[in-house]
C-alpha cells in the first residue's frame, strides 16, 4: 500500500484560551510538556516514515515550546527522514511569541513556512475575542521572520467577529495587503459549544454581525483579494500564485495523511482515526488512538465530493471514475444534473468545481452529495 506523503503533528499547550476556541488545546502551565514532547516524537517513529512531502506542526500553540523543547522537536521528527524531499514545513506559531532566539532556531531546521494566527489587526478586537497579543506583536513578528529570511509566511484572519463592521474587515485586509504576504486564510467566526463566546450567545451577550452583513464582508474579501492578485483557491483561503499550502491540499484531495499527538486526527489504510485528547490520556496510552472508523466506499465517495467541492478546482470526474472503479455518473447523475441548472457549480467536462456564489452557500451544495 501506498504511504502517505503528509504528516500532521499536534501541539496542543496554549499560553492562554481564546473566547472562541474550540481546538485540542490546553493551557501550558503545569503541563508535562518535555514529557510530550518525546511521545510526540516515538510516536512519529514508530510510523517509521522514511519520507514525506508536507510536514505541519500545529495547535494549540507550537510556539509556546521553550526553545530547548523547539529543538528537540525538530530534530526528532526530522532525524529519518530524507529532506531532499520534503518540500513544505509549516509551523503554527502565535506572534507574541516568536523571539530572535526561536527563529533562529526553526531558521535553522527544515521549517520553510510559518503560519501566523494573527485573526485581527485591531487591538482592541483581539482583546474582545481573548487574544493577548497585539498588533505591534505582529508587525515585529514579520519583522523578524523577515530579517531571518522566512519569505513563505501565511497569516489567518477571522471575520465575523463581534460588534465588527464591514469598515473593521477592509481595514485588517487593507493591512494585510500592505505587507504584500502570500497567502491568508480568512475564517468566519464559527460559534462552537463549550466556548465561552457560546455562554455569551446563550446569555444574550454577544453582539455578532448579521448574516447580510457577514455574507458582505465574505463578498468584500472575495473581490479585493481576487483584485490584488492573490487566487481564491479554497473557500477560505487565498494564495499567490505558487504559494497554495500544498500540506492543507492533501485533505482536500482526501488523501491520507499521518495524524500524531493528543486529540490529532488521521487517515491511514482508508481508516480516519483520531488519538486521545487529553495530554494525560495520551501520554499513558499505549496505541495513542481514542477510535477508528474503517471508511466504507460510500463514506469516501461522499467526502471525495465534500473535501474536493471546497476547492477553486475542484473534482476531477475522470478520477473519481479512476479512484473508485465507477462511473460518476451512476452514483451522482441526478445531483449533477440538478445543480447544473443552478447557479451554483461550473463544469469544464472533467472537473465540477463551486462558482463564487457556490462559495458562500458551500454547505448547501456539500449537502446534496450525501448519498442516501
Ligand atoms: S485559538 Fe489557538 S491560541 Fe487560541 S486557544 Fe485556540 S488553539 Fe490556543
Amino acid at each position: 500500500m501506498k504511504k502517505p506523503t503528509a504528516a500532521y503533528i499536534h501541539i496542543p499547550f496554549c499560553s492562554h484560551i481564546c473566547y472562541y476556541c474550540d481546538f485540542a488545546k490546553v493551557l501550558l502551565e503545569g503541563q508535562p510538556v518535555d514529557d510530550y514532547v518525546e511521545a510526540v516524537i516515538s510516536e512519529f517513529e514508530r510510523y517509521e516514515i522514511p519520507k514525506l512531502r508536507t510536514l505541519y506542526i500545529g495547535g494549540g500553540t507550537p510556539s509556546v515550546l521553550s526553545v530547548k523543547q523547539m529543538k528537540r522537536l525538530l530534530s526528532g521528527l526530522t532525524a529519518s527522514l530524507d529532506l531532499s524531499k520534503l518540500e513544505e514545513f509549516t509551523i503554527e506559531a502565535n506572534p507574541g511569541d516568536l523571539s530572535e532566539e526561536l527563529i533562529a532556531v526553526l531558521k535553522d531546521s527544515p521549517v520553510n513556512r510559518i503560519s501566523l494566527g494573527v485573526q485581527s489587526f485591531n487591538d482592541k478586537m483581539l482583546r474582545r475575542i481573548g487574544r493577548t497579543h497585539s498588533s505591534r506583536d505582529v508587525d515585529l513578528a514579520l519583522e523578524r521572520l523577515k530579517s531571518a529570511g522566512f519569505q513563505n509566511v501565511t497569516i489567518d484572519l477571522i471575520y465575523g467577529l463581534p460588534f465588527q463592521t464591514l469598515e473593521d474587515v477592509k481595514n485588517d485586509v487593507d493591512k494585510f495587503l500592505s505587507l504584500d504576504l502570500p497567502h491568508v486564510a480568512l475564517y468566519s467566526l464559527i460559534l462552537e459549544d463549550h466556548t465561552r463566546f457560546m455562554n455569551m450567545q446563550r446569555s444574550g451577550m454577544l453582539h455578532l454581525p448579521n448574516d447580510d452583513k457577514n455574507a458582505d464582508m465574505y463578498e468584500y474579501i472575495m473581490g479585493k483579494l481576487a483584485n490584488s492578485g492573490y487566487q481564491h483557491y479554497e473557500i477560505s483561503n487565498f494564495s499567490k500564485p505558487g504559494f497554495e499550502s500544498k500540506h492543507n491540499l492533501t485533505y482536500w484531495d482526501n488523501e491520507e495523511y499521518y495524524g500524531i499527538g493528543a486529540g490529532a486526527s488521521g487517515y491511514l489504510d482508508g481508516v480516519r482515526y483520531k488519538n486521545h485528547g487529553p495530554v494525560h490520556h495520551y501520554l499513558e496510552s499505549e496505541n495513542k488512538r481514542v477510535s477508528e472508523e474503517k471508511l466504507t466506499k460510500r463514506e469516501q465517495m461522499e467526502e471525495e465530493m465534500f473535501l474536493g467541492l471546497r476547492k477553486a478546482n475542484g473534482v476531477s470526474i475522470a478520477k473519481f471514475d479512476e479512484k473508485f472503479a465507477l462511473k460518476f455518473e451512476q452514483v451522482y447523475g441526478k445531483v449533477f444534473n440538478d445543480l447544473q441548472k443552478t447557479d451554483l457549480i461550473n463544469f469544464d467536462g472533467d472537473r465540477i468545481s463551486l462558482t463564487e456564489r457556490g462559495f458562500e452557500l458551500g454547505n448547501e451544495v456539500f449537502e446534496q452529495f450525501l448519498i442516501d
